[in-house]
């Protein structure tokens, strides 16, 4: 069974295609579901990082398009957003995002680190312990929130240098992420598109923790185009299942808590 709740149209103005096009796609791929989750709106005051988000405006469309696909679809489509986790943004994503969205799904993902003056950073500026320590705030803050379906990349901290660097030394915070994430039952994605061609996956420590603690694992392609729905998805899951990894699949998860 495969299915992939990752994927992104150009409302964010940095992925191409429809949703038609990623609908034939799943259906060529023989997946048994498909969920869109392009990346939320952000309250304009948020100005840093409006570049990789789609606007407010846009989101009707966003959620008309994904929903008149479906008709033509021979698979279940789900309608999700991708949203930061950022605990300022929470209240902008109850009382703008879900009166508008409806959506069936969120995935909850760490792109910026937020400072202390409302400005934001990229994962890549991470070069210290203190910024590396508000990441950590940030993505556990985002583990426990039920707004969220699964937590995507919790490895995608690792573009960064003094992170790459520094994996061994963080394997108490990895062991952390692990452990807060079985407590609160929040499965925790591997993003094929962060971990193909990596070998055996960008973090190893990382994923040693997570396989060990026996966290649930969700798997995507965290695709951008259609022609990259599919990318890494057989490697992802085969890399996952020798090693008794915990798969679920979102379809489950969101039947289960109709
Ligand atoms: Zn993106
Ligand atoms: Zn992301």
């Amino acid at each position: 069974m495969m299915e992939n709740f990752h994927t992104h149209l150009p409302y964010c103005k940095h992925a191409s295609g429809s949703a038609e096009d990623y609908i034939r796609e799943a259906e060529r791929l023989g997946f048994s579901a498909l969920g869109f989750s392009d990346h939320s709106p952000a309250p304009a005051y948020m100005h840093d990082v409006q570049g990789y988000k789609m606007a407010e405006a846009q989101m009707p469309l966003y959620r008309d398009e994904v929903r008149k696909a479906a008709h033509l679809s021979s698979i279940p489509i789900y309608l999700g957003m991708e949203v930061d986790v950022i605990q300022e943004e929470a209240s902008y994503l109850h009382e703008v995002i879900m009166p508008i969205m409806h959506p069936d799904f969120l995935i909850g993902s760490v792109h910026f680190i937020r400072l202390n003056a409302g400005r934001h950073i990229g994962l890549h500026e991470i070069e210290t312990s203190q910024l590396f320590d508000r990441y950590m705030e940030q993505l556990l803050w985002g583990i426990e929130q039920s707004d969220f379906l699964f937590i995507g990349h919790p490895d995608r901290v690792m573009i960064t240098d003094y992170v790459q660097k520094h994996d061994k030394q963080l394997r108490s915070a990895w062991r952390t992420i692990a452990q807060f994430a079985k407590k609160h039952r929040k499965p925790l994605e591997y993003n094929t598109s962060i971990n193909a061609g990596m070998s055996p996956c960008v973090s190893p420590v990382l994923w040693e923790e997570i396989l060990k603690e026996g966290v649930s694992i969700v798997v995507t392609s965290d695709a951008h185009a259609p022609e990259r729905l599919g990318l890494g998805l057989s490697d992802g899951y085969e890399w996952l299942r020798t090693r008794q990894a915990n798969i679920v699949y979102c379809s489950q998860l969101l039947a289960k808590k109709e």
